[in-house]
């Protein structure tokens, strides 16, 4: 058991609406281990972190994912979630209305069940306010309405601290952050960063990757990872971009 890797995605293939997206993709993250996604727009980033939850729209044809060894292709996004699987959505919508304490309060109790008393909720909330220094004032205000990329990664980030998830994928690419916020975002997941946790990181920024050392980073091209490498691997797509990788036939 121990030597089984936390997530394993074993020769996956995926379409949507007839379109081959995902064709024969492996990946295989060890626990405590962060593993950055890289590859050009439009690769299937996205498309696979859906499937990863478990999004309907998208069909899986053939392969599997497997979570400590057991697949998770027949679970419900709800019960994938149970299981402290988390995807950080890459355009969080706006829900007027919705504050963000109801919507910490519905999916800590989503993930962790009804049994967890309102005021420990409460009280894990405001400790972790306090220590991302956020203010409270931020709990009243309806979720993501005219959040900046700043205030959205922060409640990224507030979620994943509250969820405490064993898997989370953060999927970061076009994002729109500048570089100060983007050191912030890096040094939160920074703080996240445990033993007991995996982490998939999507990025098309090598500067994240100056913050952040991934243990592995993986280059999705043509529906399958075609590269992977240590930290360096991303330096030299910051310089050379993809084509190499074209080149050099590997792909
Ligand atoms: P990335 O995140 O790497 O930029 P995506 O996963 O968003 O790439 O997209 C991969 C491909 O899948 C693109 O060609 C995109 O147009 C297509 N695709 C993704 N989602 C859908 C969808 N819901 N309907 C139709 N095509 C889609
Ligand atoms: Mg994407």
């Amino acid at each position: 058991m121990k030597n089984l890797p936390l997530f394993e995605i074993e020769n996956l293939h995926v379409e949507i609406e007839g379109k081959k997206i995902i064709s024969g993709l492996n990946l295989s993250v060890p626990h405590g281990e962060v593993h950055a996604l890289m590859g050009r727009n439009g690769s299937g980033k996205t498309t696979l972190s859906h499937v990863i939850m478990g999004n309907p729209q998208y069909k899986v044809t053939q392969g599997d994912i497997r979570l400590k060894g057991e697949s998770i292709l027949s679970l419900s996004p709800d019960e994938r979630a149970k299981k402290r699987i988390f995807l950080a959505f890459q355009y969080p919508t706006a829900i007027p209305g919705v504050t963000v304490a109801n919507f910490l309060r519905s999916s800590i109790r989503a993930v962790r069940g009804d049994e967890v008393p309102p005021k420990e909720v409460r009280k894990t909330i405001r400790q972790e306010l306090e220590k991302l220094e956020i203010p409270e004032s931020f709990m009243t205000r309806f979720l993501n309405e005219g959040f900046s990329g700043g205030e959205k990664k922060r409640l990224e980030t507030l979620q994943l601290r509250l969820l405490n998830p064993e898997f989370a994928i953060l999927d970061e690419t076009d994002s729109g952050l500048d570089v100060d916020a983007l050191k912030k975002v890096a040094e939160r997941i920074e703080s996240i960063r445990s033993p007991e946790r995996s982490i998939l990181l999507i990025t098309h920024y090598q500067k994240m990757l100056d913050y952040i050392q991934p243990d592995q980073v993986h280059i999705l091209m043509n529906g399958q990872i075609i590269e992977s490498g240590d930290a360096s691997l991303a330096l030299k797509i910051e310089k050379q971009g993809f084509d190499w990788i074209q080149q050099e036939g590997r792909a």
